[in-house]
């Protein structure tokens, strides 16, 4: 029997054991009576504490509703559509009161996005820190079209459950702070999003050294969909490839200038949103036109594009980063082969160095599959294509799955954040091989007497801005 808080408080206030005052007699045996009914509280207290399994979702990113026990270790929940919008896929909530128990939940929804898609095989995970680390949930997963269940013997209260392993705007502002103590790294603001955070912009190359033909510039965007969190880990495994103190890290900085706007959603992060942003708008659709007002995330992107491309500028290579509901983890669609005649003699050249470019990368890591590469939604709506038709810029959206690695040796491996990182390495090799990259120090006709000039002075970098960041 559960008893509510109130009901304990009734049976201590009603209990018949409330003694006389002033006989000596009768004041012992009303010692030992509210003793029993002390210990009768402490009893009913232990065993409500036991019994009140809790959720919450009321945390950054957090998404989950309508929790209803339908067993005795059995629990239906669902969760909210994004914000202003019906899409809905990420759920991530807190239980407490069940350690030491074994749980299942059943995500109860019609119309669950993407179905059958992911959901017939991933794995949620689960976190006792507070969402520090993560582990896959203990149990196994099986869906229907409308339902997916799984379950977790949870070890601690409160313990943490999770769609996939969680890339927050919190830990990417930490992130970000990290990445900033390279020399090579500025930041700036470059917008706000529908909800007032900071749409960041990130630079990076190593401003002394300077190539005789230019440095390559290289763009990528990533979290334009809010849950898409494998983008988020393959960037983190190209940011360290291309920090880093080795051959590929200075062949990177010295031969190239990186533009990487780490979170284009971060309003929809923090909701715990699927794909939209806080005005209910899918920001990959929204390119050709964005909206200053609906979807100014991505405007604060184009105006900067424009603007460095109108001051005469180049961009080499542009990657969106994505994530895949679908089986076939990782692969990337190019550009419309309707490119520029400009840069490429037909399109079908073009087709053919964006396929060769992916077949490098399954070279660099075998678990991308280059093969499932093609062009995808030829919408200039699209991050890839507006800037492809706009600029002829080498274009491409990366996708991650959350299923297993699906390709290569590791192919029935579950897939995990390192997998996704290890993509963002492969990747960063792959840019010095395409653009045939060099360590200043290997490549001293690069380097301009004094220094030359600065690289990327154009950009207003002022460092000490106050974001809104949380
Ligand atoms: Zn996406």
């Amino acid at each position: 029997m559960v008893l509510s808080e109130e009901s304990v408080l009734c049976t201590s206030r009603h209990g018949s054991s409330r003694p006389p005052t002033g006989a000596p007699a009768s004041r012992a045996a009303g010692h030992k009576a509210r003793a029993s009914v002390l210990l009768l509280l402490f009893l009913l207290l232990f065993a409500s504490a036991q019994a009140e399994v809790a959720f919450d979702s009321s945390f950054e990113s957090g998404n989950a509703t309508g929790f209803v026990q339908t067993g005795p270790t059995a629990y239906d929940f669902t969760f909210e559509p994004d914000t202003n919008s019906s899409d809905r896929q990420w759920f991530a909530f807190d239980v407490s009161g069940a350690a030491g128990m074994t749980l299942t939940f059943r995500l109860t929804q019609t119309n669950l996005s993407n179905v059958p898609g992911h959901w017939n095989t991933a794995l949620p995970v689960a976190s006792k820190d507070g969402g520090a680390t993560w582990e896959f949930v203990t149990g196994s997963a099986s869906n229907t079209s409308t339902t997916y269940t799984f379950s977790h013997t949870f070890t601690a209260s409160p313990e943490r459950i999770a769609f996939h392993f969680p890339y927050t705007w919190s830990y990417l502002v930490s992130r970000v702070a990290e990445w900033e103590q390279h020399p090579h790294v500025t930041r700036e603001i470059i917008g706000q999003s529908v909800g007032g955070r900071a749409i960041l912009l990130l630079h990076i190359t190593n401003p002394e050294a300077v190539p005789a033909g230019g440095k390559k510039v290289f763009w990528f965007v990533t979290r334009q969909h809010a849950a898409e969190v494998t983008g988020s880990y393959l960037l983190d495994g190209l940011m360290e490839q291309l920090l880093a103190d080795d051959e590929t890290g200075r062949a990177l900085r010295d031969g190239a200038e990186f533009f990487v706007a780490p979170m284009l959603n971060p309003d929809g992060v923090v909701a715990g949103n699927y794909r939209d942003n806080q005005a209910g708008v899918n920001l990959n659709r929204v390119w050709n036109n964005p909206s200053a007002s609906t979807s100014p995330e991505v405007l604060a992107v184009t105006n900067r594009i424009d603007a460095w491309m109108a001051a005469g500028n180049r961009i080499d290579y542009f990657a969106d980063l994505h994530s895949t509901s679908g089986a076939s983890p990782h692969f990337a669609f190019h550009a419309s082969s309707a490119i520029q005649p400009a840069l490429y003699p037909t399109p079908a050249t073009y087709s053919a160095d964006s396929k060769a470019f992916l077949a490098l990368l399954e070279e660099e890591n075998p678990g991308f599959d280059a093969a499932k590469g093609s062009s995808g939604d030829t919408s200039e709506k699209l991050a890839r294509q507006w800037i492809t038709f706009k600029y002829g810029v080498f274009a491409f959206t990366f996708e991650g799955g959350y299923n297993k690695v699906n390709h290569g040796p590791n192919a029935s491996a579950r897939i995990t954040p390192q997998d996704h990182r290890d993509v963002g390495r492969a990747l960063a090799r792959a840019l010095v091989r395409r653009f045939d990259l060099q360590p200043a120090e290997r490549a001293d006709a690069w380097l301009v007497p004094g220094g030359g000039p600065k690289v990327g002075a154009q950009l207003a970098t002022p460092r000490g801005e106050t974001a809104t960041m949380e």
